[in-house]
């Protein structure tokens, strides 16, 4: 039996050894403490595929086999010998296992119970480190590879298979992407089944049927993302939004003993998961992009203990009686002692007739690999003169074979970063239009032409364009507080000393002293990020925010 990986053959020594690392026997004494020592025999399975809340195993002699089923019939992904341990992503996230383990050779192993290695990683930094790398770097490989249980079969031409693909990219789901336009065979296959075109995408996973243009919330439920996650119990304080404001008040949260949930609608991530590279974020000299900065503010939350329930809206906040409750939109409700509004913002939509028809099928709302790969060597337009626009350019133009920047005012510089405009003027595959609007869009199942007008000139002109980017200014993404708090005149939040007397007595403010920052009109209830009125849209800025917020949330809960 060979003590090799794999999933592996194309990485680097030194990325195996960040994904397996061998425990000294000192840090196998360490984990030991946490659980039992016990023997296992030849073919004794430790974890089932589909299994929940799955115990965490190191070898001690022996070894373990990691096995996953595929189409070809079963795999085996890696073999585990002695100081090695089983485990990705997944057994922090409390879902299902996507491998099956078992033993090889005989022998000896540690076992700990799902909490009991919670535990640990909270309470030995060392291990934390090893653990949490090993983990993430697996998840990583799965994903890259495409190991999981799903299988999705999509066509470019329909705007829910990017949605479903985002999906399951930003919430790290491994699955294969069958594209039907360019295999004829699985077409066949569907049409055999009587699957209609209206039908796809198609979404196989978990033995169950398929399923047919799921939405969102049905792959979460197929695959179990909220499964171990008890959405009755009152809560310290339930943060409503997972973008980088929510993502860090859950960490600070969790980290300092609150008891927290998140209700994300999406994904992770928020606007900066769907950001190429952000550069300029403290602790980052070459950038990162969004969807990996997400995952890991991700783990690092589900690592403190923070729970977040994916795919599931909030709908209004019950918010006339103590304690409040967040209410989500497949009719349940979870009670909060405190709430942080984390919802952040969405790009302003183009007041154009037509522009549904082609979301998602030419036009966009986010630059990651995914987009610049459908548009790879055609023209694209990014329309919007701000940081995300600029930065959506520079990414696309290195796959695109020419990026049009569509501005409305009169130039870059009063809207977008220095170190961004430089690029874009350096950058040959770029050209910047100022004072330009899309005034059309044409096209059948794809965006195939833009009409625009120069501004200045009022002249109008077409271009075959198939794919355009839109970076316009945000939208708060308040319609679901029923103006419960008080909002400034653009539907942001107001906060803090921005509430004036006239917002107090509106919202019947029944405490002797003025609001905390980041506190809304209503007590206890918090707003941070780019959803907050006056808050300055970046991703550090929503992260200091939604720590900042955590320690009022103290104050708060001690009243
Ligand atoms: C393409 C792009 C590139 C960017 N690049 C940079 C950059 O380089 N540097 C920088 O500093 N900033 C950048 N930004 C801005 C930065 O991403 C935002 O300021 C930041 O993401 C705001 O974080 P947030 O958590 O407040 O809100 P968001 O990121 O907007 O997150 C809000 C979350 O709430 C969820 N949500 C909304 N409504 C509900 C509901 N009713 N129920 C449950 N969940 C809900 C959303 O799905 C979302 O996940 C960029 C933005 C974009 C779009």
């Amino acid at each position: 039996m060979p003590d090799s990986v794999q999933i592996t053959p194309r990485v680097s020594v030194s990325h195996q050894a960040l994904m397996f690392p061998t425990l000294t026997p000192a840090q196998i004494e360490e984990v030991a403490r946490h659980g039992e020592t016990r023997e296992v025999s030849r073919g004794e399975v430790l974890i089932h595929v589909g299994d929940t809340a799955v115990p965490f195993f190191v070898v001690k002699t022996g070894k373990i086999q990691i096995v996953r089923p595929s189409m070809r019939g079963e795999e085996v992904v890696v073999v585990h010998g002695p100081g090695r341990f089983t485990g990705e992503a997944n057994l922090f996230l409390g879902r299902r296992s996507l491998t099956r383990a078992e033993v090889a050779e005989p022998g000896e192993v540690v076992e700990l119970s799902h909490e009991a290695l919670r535990h640990l990683v909270q309470t030995d930094p060392e291990m934390s480190e090893i653990l949490m790398r090993a983990f993430i770097y697996r998840r990583v490989e799965l994903v890259a590879h495409g190991f999981g249980d799903v299988l999705l079969f999509g066509s470019a031409h329909s705007a829910a298979t990017l949605r479903i693909r985002e999906f399951l990219t930003r919430n790290g789901h491994p699955f294969t992407y069958v594209d039907l336009d360019r295999d004829p065979d699985s077409q066949d296959l569907l049409d055999r089944f009587h699957v209609a075109l209206s039908d796809i995408p198609v979404v196989m996973c978990c033995g169950g049927p398929g399923l047919r243009n799921p939405s969102n919330q049905q792959i979460a439920e197929a695959l179990g993302f909220n499964e171990a996650i008890d959405q009755e119990r009152v809560r310290d304080v339930v943060i409503v939004g997972a973008g980088p404001s929510g993502l860090a008040a859950a960490v600070y949260g969790a980290s300092e003993g609150l008891n927290v949930l998140v209700v994300e609608s999406q994904a992770p991530g928020g606007q900066a998961g769907s950001s190429s590279r952000i550069e300029n974020y403290l602790g980052f000299p070459t950038g990162i992009s969004g969807s990996d900065l997400a995952g890991r503010a991700y783990a690092q939350a589900q690592k403190f203990r923070a729970q977040i329930v994916i795919a599931k809206g909030a709908t209004r906040l019950a918010c006339d009686r103590a304690p409040y409750a967040v209410e989500m939109d497949d009719g349940s409700s979870v009670p909060a002692r405190a709430v942080i509004i984390a919802t952040g913002a969405v790009y302003r939509k183009l007041a154009l007739e037509n522009l549904s028809q082609f979301e998602g099928v030419g036009v966009y709302y986010g630059a990651t690999p995914m987009e610049a790969a459908l548009c790879a060597g055609e023209e694209a337009i990014v329309v919007g003169g701000g940081n995300s626009a600029g930065q959506a350019a520079a990414f696309l133009a290195s796959g695109a074979a020419r990026v049009h920047m569509f501005v409305r005012g009169s130039g870059l510089a009063d809207t977008m970063s220095r170190y961004l405009v430089q690029r874009i003027e350096q950058n040959p595959s770029i050209e910047v239009r100022t004072q330009v609007e899309i005034i059309g869009l044409e096209g059948g199942d794809h965006l195939e032409r833009v009409r625009w007008r120069d501004k200045r000139t009022g002249t109008a002109d077409i271009s075959d364009i198939r794919h355009v980017f839109m970076m316009t200014g945000a939208l708060p993404n308040t319609d679901w507080l029923h103006r419960c708090v008080a909002l400034d005149d653009k539907g942001f939040v107001k906060t803090g000393a921005d509430l004036s007397d006239d917002d107090l007595a509106t919202a019947r403010w029944s405490l002797p002293r003025r609001p905390h920052l980041l506190e809304t009109s209503l007590p206890g209830v918090f707003a941070v990020g780019d959803v907050r009125s006056g808050n300055v849209k970046r991703v550090a800025s929503a992260v200091g925010e939604g720590s900042i917020a955590i320690a009022f949330v103290h104050q708060v809960l001690h009243q």
